[in-house]
């Protein structure tokens, strides 16, 4: 049967993605948590149960078979699900944050807003 029939093929791609790459434990996989979906593609959340490392996965249906990109991150699942829906930031909020970031003084500032 095509993967891409089955609503359910993202979870064939997790036995390529097995290992946590921050301390190499074997992910389980009932942590794995699909976030988004389109017709070729999905985005899954992993959560290692050993360090509580994250890592994003893009499974994609390429063909008859499947391939996987993925990344570590600091997003939760709910992050994850929270920020996909969230519009990009501009490149004006972009300069906007540097230029703040930039400020002489821009640590201690937050310290004392506190
Ligand atoms: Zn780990």
């Amino acid at each position: 049967m095509p993967v891409h029939n089955n609503p359910e093929s993202w979870r064939e791609a997790l036995k390529f993605i097995n290992r946590c790459p921050i301390c190499s434990s074997s992910y389980k996989v009932e942590t794995a948590k699909l976030f988004a979906k389109t017709d070729t593609a999905s985005l899954v959340h992993l959560t290692c149960s050993s360090c509580s490392s994250y890592f994003v996965a893009m499974v994609i249906v390429v063909g008859q078979g499947l391939s996987s990109v993925g990344m570590v991150t600091d997003l939760s699942y709910d992050d994850a699900r929270r920020l996909y829906a969230a519009p990009a930031l501009t490149t004006d909020e972009l300069i906007e944050g540097y230029t703040e970031l930039n400020k002489e003084f821009f640590l201690q500032s937050l310290l004392l807003k506190g």
